[in-house]
């Protein structure tokens, strides 16, 4: 998380409390939300902090778009409370929130120039006209969406569109910003195009707090300083990119965040509370994972290995000629598994491999770099994982 910018009151003179800034530009407390007798979000608890972006990252259905929209005010919760900068915004009306929002489907008054939308939010707030006309021109310029003030939306690409959105949404100067799937309608080169925009946008907006709504993992590991996985209405997980992606805490969001194949495995060492190295059976292969969590022998784990992170043994596929039996582990060196190539992707950069491991029933997802002897399918190979690079996550239900 970001740390704050304002410097902490001097020693032996305190603040006093009512005069201190709440750390949170949000904050959901166990937020839960009904549509009828579906519960589209369950008992959220949620901060984010000024300057901070976080991503609500999950599958559809997940409850990403509910929980933007009992922040914004269009839905209200069944129980639990909202906060914006400390105070209880519950029962506020999204007018009186001041949040900027910025939806899938550009949302742009169909009849109204670029320009007349931009300043529709100011209009409302009785702004004076030629600070208005300041204000408008100031957005579109940061969007670079200047030459088309004159515009109708439907003169529009997708694209421009989303832009004036965007400015749309900034130009009340909001302390909070909400995106819900905003780049999803867009084709996918002017997707990555606007994804670099975004990214350049928040730069130049260091004080609001943005939460951004999506399925799509690379929009998250570019745009949020946290990411919090959603699955079936509660939050899974939250943490940054990089703790998600290299030490994720549940089966859930090593699949979902780094396309991890999962292994079960039972524990055959003790690690203490706190992590460390741990060692594991999977089938007959005994394998060395970093654990970060206690774990017992004869517990049941997942061991977690990404696509990227697994490499073919020196000489295979023929030095896996001697495997083909019945995959017993005698002799096996640790973290190296014998399979068979399923089939071979080409994809530009290397090649993706789908490989079924000899004697463990699982079918894992290789991504080797580009190289002269690629594997074909139905041939014998050696996988094998540096301890590092593989993780153990609990053994829960997917
Ligand atoms: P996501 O944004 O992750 O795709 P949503 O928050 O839109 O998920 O939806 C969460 C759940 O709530 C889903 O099961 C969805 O079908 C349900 N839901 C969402 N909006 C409504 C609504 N207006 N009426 C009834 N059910 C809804």
């Amino acid at each position: 998380m970001k740390k704050s910018r304002r410097a902490a009151p001097a020693a032996g003179h305190p603040t006093p409390a009512a005069a201190v800034e709440p750390e949170n530009a949000v904050e959901l407390r166990d937020v839960s939300v009904s549509y009828g007798t579906t519960v589209a979000l369950s008992g959220l608890s949620l901060a984010v902090a000024r300057g901070e972006t976080v991503a609500l990252l999950g599958p559809s259905g997940s409850g990403k778009s509910t929980a933007l929209k009992a922040i914004a005010g269009f839905e209200r919760p069944s129980s639990g409370r909202v906060l914006l900068d400390g105070v209880d915004v519950t029962d506020a009306s999204p007018a009186r929130r001041g949040i900027g929002v910025v939806v899938q489907q550009y949302a742009l008054f169909p009849h109204m120039r670029v320009d007349a939308n931009v300043a529709y939010g100011l209009k409302a707030r009785r702004m004076p006209k030629a600070e208005i006309a300041a204000r408008v021109k100031a957005m579109l310029e940061m969007v670079g969406m200047e030459g088309h003030a004159h515009k109708l939306p439907r003169q529009l690409s997708g694209g421009q569109q989303q832009r004036v959105a965007i400015a749309r949404a900034l130009a009340i100067r909001p302390q909070v910003l909400l995106l819900d799937e905003p780049l999803s309608a867009l084709d996918a080169s002017l997707r990555a195009e606007m994804l670099l925009e975004l990214q350049a946008l928040r730069a130049e907006l260091p004080d609001i707090a943005m939460v951004y709504v999506t399925h799509d993992q690379s929009e998250a590991l570019t745009l949020a300083d946290r990411i919090a996985v959603m699955r079936n209405a509660r939050l899974e997980e939250i943490g940054t990119a990089e703790q998600l992606y290299s030490r994720p805490a549940g089966a859930f969001t090593a699949k979902f965040l780094g396309g991890a194949s999962l292994l079960p495995a039972i524990s055959t060492t003790v690690v203490p509370d706190g992590g460390a190295m741990g060692s594991v059976l999977a089938g007959a292969h005994r394998m060395k994972a970093v654990a970060p969590f206690a774990v017992n022998p004869g517990g049941r784990v997942l061991v977690a290995v990404r696509p990227h992170a697994w490499k073919l043994a020196a000489g295979s596929p023929a030095a896996a000629a001697g495997w083909a039996g019945d995959g017993a582990g005698d002799g096996y060196t640790v973290n190296s598994l014998p399979g068979r190539v399923e089939s071979v992707q080409w994809r530009g950069a290397g090649h993706r491999l789908q490989v079924d491991l000899i004697g463990l029933s699982e079918r894992v997802t290789v991504d080797l770099p580009a190289m002269s002897a690629v594997p074909a399918p139905g041939d014998l190979v050696v996988l094998t994982v540096e301890p590092q690079h593989a993780v153990l996550v609990p053994a829960g239900e997917l």
